[in-house]
């Protein structure tokens, strides 16, 4: 296979990128200098080495490789006894951003289709339930953030099965219905996310 053609199936696993669009980024990035290529490919570089991936949350920093948890999972006055559990980075900065949730996170990592039986594949079910069964775990309440799609809400249930056969002093609860069906947290405005986080049941 050619350069181009491995460059377009690049773009076209990205996610929500199909092969039309992917053609689209490799002609456009065709058409660019090649001082920008040089600046586009330096960055991409860059933004690789200085993040980590929390060891708590499992989110990508900014940050010494010799930092391991991120500055959420290390600041104390965080409330310690809330963990949100949300798909992706992108819906954990929707959230933040809204600056209505001031507890602890977890990123799974994504979602499982109905019907997927490997869902240990998908998501970062077995770290989840390590991260709450921690020795000197505060968390009494979980906070199931994920979309209000199908795949999301199919996650939600394996996640709150899992959760349930653990021996833990916490509750589940499922983000409100402040959000409308369909509705994909990346998307949502601050004040939704306000008031699914206060309709949380
Ligand atoms: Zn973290």
């Amino acid at each position: 296979m050619d350069s181009l053609r491995r460059l377009e199936e690049i773009f076209a696993h990205f996610p929500g990128i199909g092969p039309r669009q992917a053609k689209r980024f490799v002609y456009y990035l065709l058409n660019k200098s090649p001082a920008s290529i040089k600046e586009f490919t330096q960055l991409v570089e860059e933004v690789k080495r200085s993040t980590s991936e929390c060891t708590k949350c499992h989110r990508f920093f900014f940050g010494t490789t010799k930092l391991t948890s991120c500055s959420i999972c290390s600041d104390a006055s965080r409330d310690q006894t809330c963990l949100m559990v949300v798909a992706r980075d992108s819906d954990f900065e929707s959230i933040e951003k809204s600056g209505a949730y001031r507890g602890l996170y977890f990123i799974l990592g994504g979602t499982v289709p109905i019907l997927d039986k490997e869902f240990e594949k998908r998501i970062r079910i077995k770290l989840l339930l390590e991260r709450v069964s921690e020795k000197n775990s505060a968390i009494k309440e979980i906070i199931l953030s994920l979309n209000a799609t199908p795949d999301g809400e199919n996650t939600a249930e394996i996640v709150k099965e899992a959760l349930t056969k653990l021996k833990g002093d916490f509750r589940n609860s499922i983000l409100g219905r402040g959000l409308s069906t369909g509705a994909e947290l990346e998307y949502v405005d601050g004040d939704t996310i306000r008031s699914a986080l206060s309709n949380r049941k």
